[in-house]
């Protein structure tokens, strides 16, 4: 059983033609997973125990005459941010190497009650802080292209089993991007829902008003299976939506013709001769499907760095301060009194980034700097939200680069956090405006790089970013 090409339609059908039982494809996951870590460093632990019990359920099911679901048997991994119960959660920081939560986030309940099968827990930025994976106390993960370059990040972990071949599909989580520029480095799918679509309980917070849970899979087919799995109202997040749910896969039908899209001027800018060269290209085969593509302007994409860096820092510093050495598990050993035991264990716990955002959050925040900067920052972001409903009033949908380059090495932007956070220059928009977008691989550099392309669409319009990614991804990309 080749693992490396499944997919969910292909599990379903092995399953139901009884060519292999759900539990014989689960052993086989979890082998084939462990003896291709070491390469990457993608997973952090396996959930042996959990997988085969749910592997077992799905047989039970089937044997019975059963649905046993929509993932049914389906090989998933999960972003290290997202809690699992009695499975081990580390948000890839050292203050929680230990922690075992004793709930499940709704995804992950959903997921299971799909029939998923969940393997492993994967490798993040610490708190889902970053853009290459190198900020993880657990060591960086290296990208299956190219194994000096960085997976991208934060979910990094994620992007690079599903390219691996080690998980089917997986989920990662996305505040600023962290979704869709993994995905475009490692050369899969990765979507990043509307804000609200799918429940954040059991995502760990970093910056509330922007996190996302949303899948990576190896194609939009399955990837549209898995948000229709884990989308929908959840009593325990009240920001998650009651709107319906499409199903999804039953509108890809190729069918993209007189589709209106917008190229934004703004994120055409910065980006390497090569991945312009290759967005022009996909650019090219969209408008031979029958798109038509006209240019829009979004003016105020300048300030997205600068606004998402004051909101995300502000609501992060916030959402840290739980972590104080007595509610979770790691504890500073040397300390005497207990302001001392604070300041010991979040020094000794927290990486060089998430410290800098405490402190960067903690001063916007601040008295006399409240309005100068996070008011300000706020204002801002309604003008980006404001920026994109202009655009969706004259087109369907946008289409973009993810990034302005490929998979970086390992190492090369570690001293420079600026020319880091230059990684999501045009994926933080779609968080602050809250609006669905995806990358779809578009094609791969000379040296084999993959670039992504990303896709923008209105709220809760999944299925028709859905539609052109499909048709996109059935023409063969920017190789068309
Ligand atoms: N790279 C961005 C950051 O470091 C986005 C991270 C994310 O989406 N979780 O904040």
């Amino acid at each position: 059983m080749d693992i490396s090409s499944l997919t969910v339609d292909v599990v379903k059908e092995g399953l139901q033609a009884r060519r292999f039982s759900a539990v014989e494809l689960t052993t086989e996951a979890l082998r084939h997973a462990r003896e291709e870590n070491p390469k990457t460093n993608a997973y952090l632990h396996f959930s042996d125990e959990r997988a085969l019990a749910t592997a077992r359920c799905v047989d039970e099911k089937l044997a019975r005459g059963e649905d046993p679901g929509l993932l049914a048997g389906v090989p998933v991994a999960i972003k290290d941010v997202i809690v699992t119960q009695g499975v081990r959660t580390t948000c890839g920081s050292k203050l929680l190497a230990g922690y075992v939560p004793p709930y499940d986030a709704t995804a992950v309940t959903r997921l299971e009650q799909a029939g998923a099968v969940m393997i492993g827990k994967t490798n993040c930025d610490e708190f889902a802080m970053g853009s290459s994976n190198e900020n993880s106390a657990f060591g960086p993960v290296r990208n299956p292209h190219a194994p000096d370059r960085v997976p991208g990040g934060s979910s990094g972990g994620s992007a690079a089993a599903v390219a691996q071949g080690t998980a089917v599909v997986a989920l990662g989580s996305d505040t600023g991007g962290s979704v869709r520029q993994p995905a475009s480095f490692c050369g899969v799918v990765g979507v990043t829902p509307t804000y609200g679509r799918v429940s954040r309980y059991g995502l760990t917070a970093f910056a509330s008003s922007l996190d996302h849970i949303g899948p990576l899979a190896r194609n939009v087919r399955d990837a549209a299976q898995v948000l229709r799995a884990i989308a929908g109202r959840d009593a325990l997040d009240s920001t998650s939506a009651e709107a319906p749910i499409p199903d999804y896969t039953a509108q890809l039908d190729g069918n993209v013709k007189s589709m209106k899209l917008g190229l934004p001027r703004e994120y055409l800018k910065d980006l390497t001769s090569e991945t312009g060269d290759l967005i022009s290209k996909g650019i090219e085969t969209l408008q031979k499907m029958g798109c038509e593509v006209r240019e829009i302007s979004l003016p105020t994409t300048d300030y997205a760095i600068g606004c998402y860096y004051i909101i995300a820092t502000a609501e992060a510093s916030s959402n840290l301060a739980r972590y104080d050495g007595v509610r979770y598990t790691f504890r500073s050993r040397s300390s005497e009194t207990l302001s001392d035991m604070y300041r010991k264990t979040r020094g000794e716990g927290f990486g060089a980034e998430c410290k800098r955002r405490i402190m960067l959050g903690t001063y916007v925040l601040s008295a006399g700097y409240y309005d100068a900067y996070y008011l300000k920052a706020q204002k801002v972001r309604t003008l980006i939200a404001r920026d994109f409903s202009n655009a969706f009033s004259q087109v369907d949908a946008i289409v973009a680069p993810v990034s302005p380059f490929p998979a970086f090495k390992i190492g090369e932007k570690l001293d420079d956090p600026m020319a880091m956070y230059l990684s999501d220059i045009y994926t933080i928009t779609g968080d602050l405006a809250g609006i669905p977008c995806m990358s779809v691989p578009c094609g791969k550099t000379a040296e084999g790089l993959p670039v992504g392309m990303q896709i923008l669409a209105k709220h809760f319009d999944e299925a028709r970013m859905f539609r052109l990614a499909d048709a996109f991804e059935r023409s063969g990309g920017a190789s068309n």
